[in-house]
Order: C-alpha cells, then structure tokens, then sequence
C-alpha cells in the first residue's frame, strides 16, 4: 500500500487522480489533500479519504476553525506556507498538480521527505528546472512525469537505447484556435479561448494551449526531464490527440505512444512505475478513429513556441521570468485587460529584459519570480 498526497486534489487532474485511487484501494491510500480556494469541493474529499494531513489556502479564520472541529482525525495547514508543509510530512508519492510557480517551493521541500514525485505542474520545471532535478537526484527522488507527453515519451523511452535516440517529437492539439487566422487571433475572446478541443482543464492551462505557450513548457519540461538538448526535441500539431507523443532513433523507426485522452491514464502509471496496471478506465476504439493528421505549427501566428526554444536554449533564470510574466498575462487577458496576442508579446519582452543569472540559486529565482510580476503588471498598465 503506497500513501499519496495531492498538491491541488480539488483540480481536473487531481479529482482524476482520486480516481485513480478509488480503482485500486489496496494499492494507494491518500495521506494528504490541498485546495487554494474550493473548500466544498475539499471538505467532501476530506470526509470520503479522512486524510491525516489536509491544506485549506487563503480562509477566513472562522470558517478554518469550524471545518477543523469537524473533522478531529485530520491535521490542518492554511495560508502560504499550507502546501510546504503538508509536502514536508513526505508521502510514498506526492503528486503536484497546482497551476503555475506555486508548485516551486512545495516541490523542493518534498523531495527529501518523498520517494516519488509525480508531476503534472510544468511551470516547477520551466522555472526551476536545474535546481530541482539536481535536488531530486541528490535524494535519490523519482520524477516521474504526469503530463500526457512526457508520460508517453518516459514510456517510450524505457524501451530504447539513449545513444539510439534521435529525438523526441511532442505532440501538440493545437489548442482551442488552432485554425483561426492571424486577425481572427487579435480579436479572441477569453470564451473562444477557453473552449478546448480534446482536453478538459482549468482556464490558465487551456489558454496555454491555445498560445501554444503549454507546448513551448513542454518542451522545456523535456529537456529537463530526459536530460535533451533542445535540438532533441521537436513538436507536430496533432489535432486528434491520440498520439501521445513520439521518439524517433537513429535508424529512422519512430515510435508511438497511443491511447485515449484521458489524465487518468498517466497519473495511474506514474502511481504504479514500472509496473502496468489493469486500466478499469475506457481503451483506444479504433472503429472509432477516422483518422490520424499532423501537420507544422505556424509560428507567425503562434509564436510562443519560439520564445520558449529561446528561453529554454539561453537558460538561467530566463525561463523563470518567462514563466511569471506568462501567468500575469494570462490573468489580464482572462480579465479582458488585455488581447490574446499581446500574451506571447508580453512573455517575450519580459523574459527578453530580465537581468540574466547563469546558474541561479533558489533566492534569485524568487526574485526573478517576483520582479518579473511587478514588471509585466506595469508594461501591462501601461497598455491598458
Ligand atoms: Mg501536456
């Protein structure tokens, strides 16, 4: 029996996760759950699992104080430092599926207390991606990935050789305007963006998407992950999804990992590494699938994927800033401050002026964090 704890267990991959737990109740027991704001949604997990750690985010103190009276067998956390410190009581594995750089710090205190991290938040790793491996290595911590294209991509590569690698191509939806045109784009609504193809998520993640921004983490992701130079690692749009992602090696075989969208899927094998489990979930129907397309993505009208390679390729601190200014800008065109092509405009800009740092130290990468904020939020007054 291996206990579980989740960063963000009221989430779409963290509810998927409890999925995941409900089919194999004498393999995984949840230790701890965590919300930043849907207490309903928590306290109803907490009576169903009785977790002996749970994290409540920004309460109101009332309402903090009646919910640990209900319920006495749960220790409780709240405020900034909850999801550190339910990460720091260490499980067998701690999935980490809170949107953005608040995955960062909990991540880093969890790894000595933990024996597997499973990782379904990227932007741990486009900003912090040296120092956490590093720490996970000097642990002797697994992470193993969450994300759909890395999980098929860490399958794939178990099965081959590194020196037979040639690269690794990561599939991409396209996201939710992947055929819009270059005018179409400027005048995008938050709720045309929001409406993703294949793939049901949380809103800053789906405007990833439809950026292509998630795919330019991606592949930051993988050059951490598997250890790539980023001309390693190469990326079609395929809009079916059902090619999780591919590896190609020397003697021109490409491989591919195929099954049906669903984030059950690779939570359950990142829980269960190297052993497969029994899917009770649906399988691939091939009666189904019409037919399978791919094609180059369209860096004109896309262009994040681009400043991603480059944040990436120069390193340092640069993804961290690129990451922050990606969640501030996000949030504007949420919020209708801003269009939904000054977000890659925006990103560029502030990575592109950060005061570069080769090889930061966790304190400059949260003031790299911090500074990157403040920075877009001005150039976006600015605009407004
Ligand atoms: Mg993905």
């Amino acid at each position: 029996m291996k206990s579980v704890s989740i960063l963000g267990s009221t989430g779409s991959i963290g509810s998927s996760a409890l999925r995941v737990i409900d089919s194999f109740p004498d393999k995984f027991k949840v230790k701890a759950l965590s919300c930043s704001s849907n207490i309903k949604t928590l306290e109803e997990q907490i009576q169903k699992y009785s977790p002996e750690f749970a994290a409540l985010g920004s309460i109101e103190p009332e309402i903090y104080d009646s919910i640990k009276k209900k319920y006495p067998r749960t220790i409780f956390f709240s405020g900034n430092s909850a999801l550190s410190d339910i990460a720091s009581e260490g499980a067998d594995i701690l999935l980490t599926s809170v949107v953005g750089y608040s995955g960062v710090i909990p991540t880093l205190k969890a790894i000595p207390k933990t024996k597997r991290i499973a990782l379904a938040n990227k932007e741990t790793l486009v900003a912090a991606g040296d120092i956490v491996m590093n720490e996970a290595a000097n642990h002797n911590t697994e992470i193993i990935p969450v994300d759909s294209e890395h999980s098929a991509i860490f399958s794939l590569l178990s099965e081959v050789k590194k020196d037979d690698l040639k690269r690794v191509i990561i599939t991409a939806s396209g996201g939710s305007l992947r055929d819009k045109t270059a005018d179409e784009l400027f005048s995008i609504t938050p709720e045309e963006a929001l409406r993703h193809p294949t793939w049901k998520m949380g809103s800053k993640i789906t405007i990833d998407s439809a950026t292509l921004m998630n795919k330019g983490f991606e592949v930051i992701e993988a050059h951490h992950l598997f250890n790539l130079p980023y001309d390693k690692i190469d990326v079609v749009i395929h809009p079916e999804s059902v090619i999780h992602s591919m590896i190609e090696t020397n003697d021109g075989s490409v491989f591919a990992h195929m099954g049906i969208a669903d984030m059950a899927l690779p939570i359950m094998n990142a829980f269960s590494h190297p052993a497969k489990l029994n899917n009770p979930f649906k399988f691939l129907d091939f009666s189904k699938l019409k037919s399978l397309s791919f094609r180059e993505y369209d860096e004109k009208r896309f262009p994040a994927l681009k400043i991603c390679y480059e944040a990436g390729k120069r390193g340092g601190n640069v993804p961290c800033a690129l990451n922050a200014a990606n969640e501030i800008a996000v949030d504007a065109f949420l919020k209708k401050k801003i269009r939904f092509t000054d977000i890659s405009m925006i990103v560029k800009k502030i990575s592109d002026e950060a005061d570069f740092i080769k090889s930061p130290e966790i304190e400059e990468l949260i003031e790299t964090d911090r500074l990157s904020r403040v920075n877009a939020e001005k150039y976006i007054r600015g605009l407004c």
